[in-house]
C-alpha cells in the first residue's frame, strides 16, 4: 500500500481515503486511468464492476506497474 498515492473521483473530485473499497477503477491497457466514488457510480457501472469482480481474478501490479487480471476458471 502506497500511502502517498491519492485517488480522486473523476466526477466529484472527492478523494478516497486509504482504500478504494466500493470505488470503480477504470483500467486501460493494464493501467488505472480513472476512479469513481460509490456515490457517482451509475447502477450500470456498478453492475459492470460486480461482474468484473465475479469473473476476473486481479493479480495486482507487476514490476512494471501494470495491473493484470485473468478470467476466473469455473470448475464445472
Ligand atoms: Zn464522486
Amino acid at each position: 500500500m502506497n500511502a502517498s498515492k491519492v485517488y480522486r473521483c473523476g466526477r466529484c473530485q472527492r478523494r478516497a481515503r486509504r482504500t478504494l473499497t466500493g470505488w470503480n477503477v477504470t483500467m486501460r491497457g493494464g493501467r488505472p486511468v480513472g476512479y469513481l466514488c460509490p456515490d457517482c457510480q451509475t447502477p450500470d457501472e456498478n453492475a459492470e464492476a460486480e461482474i468484473n469482480q465475479a469473473t476476473l481474478t486481479y493479480l495486482g501490479a507487476g514490476a512494471d506497474g501494470r495491473h493484470r487480471a485473468v478470467p476466473k476458471v469455473s470448475a464445472s
